[in-house]
């Protein structure tokens, strides 16, 4: 018994083998992709949609818990408005670590054929649209269309009115925790399917973007990636070091089945519920990730900001086009608000890209050269995004303890 126990490997260890073993199979199957997407990725897709399919009940139900917890309207108030500051800044400095990486090596990237490209951009959707599209007009469509943002209204709404309508009526809220509870449970049960949910979504994906890789794009692809390793290995050290006194060590070995969650599903809605694991085992409060962390997978995203930067100043520089500054100052706040407003899933980033090229007029079609290999990009700027938020639900849970040990 003792023996067995020794040696099962913990989650993250076995996530960590998973990613590796992924990445080797589609090495191996590279030429034979379509085996890959007929046999292996189903699986992957099957876990994704678990995943999917908790999510949005957790959310609903931990935000709710949240609030009852907090008891105190003034603490919701006080932890959404460091929340909002905090996700406002680093993206708008990723964003300009982004520029100023790609514009560092614009040098070095290739002059691609752009007379035969083609993209058709996506409606653009203004920002009042947005701000409308938070509230929800229907009470089971949100669950329906897993509208994170439309399910955080909603608890929202139901978890004060529950601790309004119980402070008149002496209830208590066990059952909102049993629920809670419940949801949870069924998370922990998915999360540890997650080494294979990591193998069968990785392993199609190096098997069909392999070769296309080892193309001209992989110059813009590694500015893409130092721009993300940078952010995460200065923006983030620095916030935890300061604002939690975590040392940057502990805090990324604490994030690491999360991040390769997120780098293999390329979904931060999809790695919300290990996201939630980790952050709480760094010693985020439950009440407070349960906040942050739903409304970071849908709003904060760096490494998408990161993307946008290096894709426009790479897609000006093959149209011959040199960016100027109050051009690039233009991108750092389109690309803050498009990243605010792109979803959670994979893709959603690229579709946003469109949004930040034309408030500079750069050509759209140019996101044909990037559309090709956009899986690789996203694999990194969704570990950046879930990583953000995971370090914001760290900070705000040690800020709010140090201003309640305070006050006494
Ligand atoms: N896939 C990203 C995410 O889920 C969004 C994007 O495409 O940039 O965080």
């Amino acid at each position: 018994m003792e023996n067995r126990k020794k040696a099962k490997l913990s989650l993250g260890v076995q996530i960590f083998i998973a990613l590796v073993l992924g990445i080797v199979v589609g090495i191996l199957l590279t030429g034979q992709s379509a085996f890959a997407a007929k046999y292996i990725k189903p699986f992957g897709t099957i876990f994704l949609n678990l995943v999917k399919w908790v999510v949005t009940p957790l959310v609903f139900f931990s935000i709710m818990a949240g609030v009852i917890s907090m008891r105190d309207i003034h603490k919701v108030g006080s932890v959404g408005v460091k929340t909002l500051v905090y996700y406002l800044c680093t993206t708008a400095i990723a964003i300009i670590i982004g520029l100023s990486i790609a514009n560092l090596f614009r040098g070095a990237f290739p002059v691609l054929e752009t007379t035969n490209l083609e993209y058709t951009a996506k409606d653009p959707v203004s920002f009042m649209d947005t701000l409308v599209g938070i509230f929800p007009s229907n009470f089971v469509k949100p669950f329906a269309d897993a509208n994170m943002l439309q399910i955080i209204v909603a608890s929202l709404f139901i978890g004060f009115a529950l601790l309004l309508v119980g402070e008149r009526k002496q209830m208590d809220f066990n059952y909102v925790e049993t629920l809670n509870s419940i949801f949870l449970k069924v998370m922990e049960m998915i999360i540890k399917l997650s080494p294979i949910g990591v193998f069968c979504l990785i392993c199609p994906v190096v098997a069909e973007n392999g070769p296309k890789i080892l193309g001209s794009l992989a110059i813009v692809l590694l500015v893409a990636y130092l721009a993300y390793i940078i952010h995460m290995a200065v923006v983030y050290s620095l916030a935890v070091k300061t604002g939690a006194g975590m040392s940057p060590l502990t805090f990324f070995k604490g994030m690491a089945p999360a991040m390769i969650m997120a780098f293999s599903s390329a979904s931060s809605v999809g790695t919300l519920p290990l996201n939630i694991e980790c952050s709480e085992k760094l010693g985020a409060d439950k009440d407070i990730s349960a906040f942050v962390l739903p409304l970071g997978a849908t709003i904060n995203m760096d490494g998408t900001a990161i993307y946008q930067g290096v894709c426009a100043v790479f897609i000006a520089s093959c149209f011959g086009i040199q960016l100027t500054l109050p051009q690039m100052l233009t991108i750092v706040l389109t690309a803050t608000l498009a990243s605010i407003g792109t979803a959670g899933v994979p893709g959603a980033g690229m579709i946003m890209l469109a949004m930040v090229l034309q408030s500079v007029g750069l050509p759209v079609e140019g996101i044909a050269l990037v559309a090709g290999i956009d899986r690789i990009f996203d694999m990194g700027r969704t570990t950046v995004n879930i990583t953000g938020d995971a370090s914001c639900a760290v900070i705000v849970s040690a800020l709010e303890r140090r201003k309640a040990a305070k006050r006494g």
